[in-house]
């Protein structure tokens, strides 16, 4: 039952195991899956040196029916007498439900246990890293339990209630006017793109490039952007908090409706933004400004000794037969502190890229669970699960029915961290990334455009500083200072 083990310190200590098998519904054929998982825990028991762990085993009960669970009652016992080490085949397999979870985390805190699971790896409990993975996988076991959210429903009631919102649900807004925040940002970036001058066929075709549904997908339409739909959104004087004449139908005219006065629901665009689209959209030609060419950094990089805002400048040197685009703190007769700072623009671009995809690639566990770090860490174990269930399926070690209950909870929840991420950093873009997945976040990244590329940036990095140069030398990374969102 133990073996003798050296812990990180030197010092050695006793490796006591014990293994923990959970038997979902046991349908027909599924028997020779619950061997082979037991014999997969015992084969990583004898990997930690312990060749008869004792086996506690609960047959034919839901983790979510609330019954005892007889076996894991025992195994509790079993560690408060010493086990050290509990093998599971997957962390489900112990605990469901985020109350089991911190039960085990209080055990833990008194007696220093570490979970092996055979599928998905080890983690110990006693670090932080290691809890806040163990949370993130209950968190995503507790959809598969069909929990929801009922914040929505709740704050539509009583919304409703009150009389606010007359209408049903409108882009930005669920029904009684409540705030969907990944859909806010969304109309967010319509409208900048819109007053920084692209088109509504441009923006409707971004749209449907970043995979970002309309309303109403569901009812047989056909889930694309058109340039009326983002016309009607533009215009509509909902987005920037005003009320307007809604006469009995249900499509917004094509210039909007006649603004009444302020609404009480939150607005996303401010009233001035409201009236400058109207303006727009009524004159094409009234626009002041040509579409706007942003480039990848210019604002984003900031000037290591004043603090400004680099923007980009073609710069011939001296000996140049070619013109290098450096990113440039511009001088400003009446700040004589501002200028002189300079840098290779295609070298910063390209090595900030690098290390955001590499980021995207390997996302950081983060103890703020709301973080962009965190959920982008969260999307990868759930695409991590996904990959498990497929391979489980083939292998025949879980039924249809556990498979396709696995899977569609798994989806459910990509799709819910995935409109957290959009909330959070308003990068819609990363809604159809493939984080975790180096190759094809290449390609993916060549996909964007810059406006894309640039709030996926600022989504995952709080500050990008560049320090002064030494004259003469070439590239310089070390002057490149990252200050990643936590
Ligand atoms: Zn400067």
């Amino acid at each position: 039952m133990f073996t003798l083990d050296k812990d990180a310190s030197g010092v050695t200590i006793v490796v006591q195991a014990a293994i923990y098998l959970r038997i979902s519904q046991d349908r027909t054929g599924l028997r020779a899956g619950v061997q082979r998982q037991e014999a997969d825990c015992l084969a990583l028991a004898a990997r930690l040196g312990v060749e008869d762990a004792p086996v506690f085993v609960d047959n034919d009960i839901s983790a979510f029916d609330g019954r005892d669970r007889p076996g894991y009652q025992a195994l509790i016992n079993a560690v408060r007498r010493g086990v050290t080490h509990i093998v599971v085949w997957h962390v489900d397999r112990l605990y469901r439900r985020p109350r089991e979870l911190e039960d085990l985390l209080d055990l833990v805190e008194q007696y220093p246990v570490r979970i092996e699971a055979v599928r998905g790896g080890g983690f110990d409990l006693n670090t932080t890293e290691g809890r806040l993975m163990a949370r993130q996988l209950v968190a995503i076991a507790a959809y598969e339990s069909g929990h929801k959210s009922d914040r929505v429903k709740r704050a539509n009631r009583r919304l409703a209630q009150q009389g606010r919102w007359h209408g049903p649900a409108r882009y930005g807004y669920g029904p009684g006017g409540v705030l969907i925040p990944e859909q806010a940002a969304v109309i967010r970036q319509m409208a900048d793109r819109f007053l920084a001058g692209e088109s509504l066929r441009s923006i409707a075709m971004w749209l449907n490039h970043s995979k970002i549904p309309p309303l109403g997908t569901k009812n047989g339409t056909s889930g694309l952007w058109y340039p009326y739909t983002v016309r009607s959104v533009l215009a509509s004087a909902r987005i920037s908090g005003q009320r307007a004449y809604s006469p009995d139908t249900h499509t917004d005219p094509a210039g909007g409706r006649e603004i009444l006065g302020p609404g009480e629901w939150d607005p996303i665009i401010t009233p001035g933004e409201t009236a400058r689209i109207r303006e727009i959209l009524a004159d094409p030609g009234r626009r002041r400004t040509q579409p706007a060419r942003p480039s990848l950094l210019g604002g984003i990089a900031r000037c290591g000794k004043c603090g400004a805002g680099l923007t980009i400048a073609g710069h011939s040197r001296t000996t140049g037969r070619t013109l290098r685009l450096r990113y440039t703190c511009q001088r400003d007769p009446s700040r004589p502190q501002r200028g002189g700072l300079s840098i290779d623009a295609t070298h910063l671009e390209d090595y900030v890229t690098g290390r955001v995809l590499h980021r995207l690639a390997h996302p950081r566990a983060s103890s703020d669970t709301a973080s962009p770090s965190a959920l982008l860490a969260q999307v990868t174990m759930i695409n991590e699960r996904i990959h498990q269930l497929d391979q489980d399926r083939r292998a025949r070690l879980i039924a249809t029915s556990e498979y396709r209950a696995g899977l569609g909870a798994a989806e459910e929840a990509l799709a819910e961290t995935s409109r957290q991420l959009v909330a959070t950093g308003g990068a819609i873009a990363l809604h159809a990334a493939p984080i975790g997945d180096p190759v094809a976040l290449q390609s993916w990244w060549q996909a964007l455009d810059t406006t894309d590329r640039r709030a996926v940036i600022t989504t995952l990095i709080s500050t990008l500083r560049i320090s002064p140069g030494k004259p003469g030398r070439s590239f310089d990374p070390s002057r490149i200072r990252i200050t990643y969102r936590r």
